[in-house]
């Protein structure tokens, strides 16, 4: 797997510092993934007990613990357990009141989902720049473009130049660090903007004492296979507004009014819900939530050590008064290249190490070309500069010490 590598000028080069920077924290020997599920916990018990008694898919107990164990995780009022994270956004950001025509603001540094649910409530996603302290939204940088392209017309948020309804600001937590809410919050406040956080990475993520998600009128988890807890699939909706957090349970589950026998849907709705057996998997992940985070801290301080002081490459740590999961621990070129990022990404890939960059920016993806834009210096610089580094829990009860 690893080719041997003639000692020579390479080696002490940049990709060189890298590579032994990578060495000294993660075990060789086999693969390194970006990201790995780590089922060492009840998994089997509760999913064999779905298999067992037949109740694998609508109906069971299992999602209905799911949503409590997570309301209980996150001290959100209300959780609503959902297929995936795409799905929890789109109904999040539908019962937020985004529909056809309106645009909605999102950093284009961000997983393709993001804008692809507000594609599918018939709106345009309108990309706006991020922070290079939490490599989230910058709530300044919205502040100021909010100043030269929005209006309120009637109490109405609008784009000036489209004419568009300004429907609502997300905010994500990128590779679980807290982004800017304070910020993010009162600039929406003041344009009358609702919040829906994009916590799909943060699960565990903290700001300022609250759970990243429970700040906005709504917050997004997701639990596919690659992120801190799974259920092989999966998502929640989070809000802290009981009718709210109904009416995402009705429209998520096809908007089934209850009868003993009758088929009687009272709305156009969506077949969101979450499977139990998925749900299953997902009480069993959630119950070792607390050894992930200690997992992925542990793993985040020893990259931190073996980048500290390191010339080429800086870590990315948590922002000020948050405590992130370090879902994916990240390290940025102090001098960003998209050419020097794609080397250190071949020295890494070809040892094994499954390092990734960020996404491609989302207006640079050709569905999402033509739709409006904020500057974005600092998120072009952020997708030169990012590596992510394989961050699986695994890594930190197995590895080198
Ligand atoms: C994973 C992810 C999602 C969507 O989650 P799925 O469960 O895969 O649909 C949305 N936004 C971000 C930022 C993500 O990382």
């Amino acid at each position: 797997m690893t080719t041997p590598r003639a000692a020579s000028a390479w080696d002490s080069g940049i990709e060189g510092r890298f590579l032994a920077a990578l060495e000294s924290v993660l075990p060789g020997g086999r693969p390194m993934a970006l990201h790995e599920p780590l089922f060492g916990g009840n998994e089997w018990t509760y999913v064999r007990e779905c298999i067992d008694t037949g109740w694998v898919s609508s109906v069971g107990k299992y999602v209905d613990e799911f949503e409590r164990r997570l309301a209980e995780v996150t001290g959100s009022r209300h959780a609503v357990a959902t297929v995936n994270g795409t799905a929890a956004l789109h109904i999040a950001l539908k019962l937020a009141g985004v529909g056809p025509g309106d645009e909605v603001l999102v950093p284009a540094l961000s997983f393709v989902a993001t804008a692809n649910a507000v594609s599918h409530c018939g709106a345009t996603p309108h990309f706006v720049d991020s922070s290079e302290d939490t490599l989230g939204l910058d709530a300044g940088a919205l502040r100021d473009y909010l100043a030269s392209v929005a209006e309120r017309t009637g109490g109405i948020p609008r784009n000036k130049v489209t004419g568009r309804r300004l429907a609502a600001v997300v905010p994500m937590h990128a590779f679980g660090h807290p982004a800017d809410m304070e910020g993010i919050m009162a600039v929406s406040a003041d344009y009358g903007i609702p919040v829906v956080e994009d916590a799909a990475e943060s699960l565990g993520s903290i700001w300022r004492g609250e759970h990243t998600g429970t700040l906005g009128l709504f917050g997004v988890l997701s639990f596919n296979g690659n992120k801190i807890v799974t259920t092989g699939g999966g998502g929640a909706i989070l809000t802290q507004d009981e009718a709210l957090a109904r009416h995402a349970k009705h429209i998520t589950t096809t908007a089934k009014v209850p009868h003993r026998w009758e088929f009687l849907h009272d709305e156009v709705a969506w077949n969101y819900r979450l499977p139990n057996i998925n749900a299953a998997l997902g009480c069993a992940q959630l119950e070792k939530l607390e050894d992930f985070l200690r997992s992925k801290r542990a793993l985040a301080h020893r990259y931190r050590a073996a980048f500290a002081g390191h010339p080429d490459v800086r870590f990315a740590e948590e922002p000020a008064n948050c405590r992130s999961n370090y879902w994916l621990n990240t390290v940025l070129l102090r001098k960003p290249s998209a050419m020097m990022r794609d080397r250190l990404l071949t020295v890494a890939n070809d040892a094994g190490f499954r390092a990734r960059p960020a996404w491609t920016l989302l207006n640079r993806l050709p569905m999402y070309v033509s739709c409006p834009s904020a500057p974005l210096p600092v998120a072009e610089r952020l997708a030169e500069a990012i590596i992510n580094l394989p961050s699986s829990p695994v890594i930190a009860l197995g590895g080198k010490s």
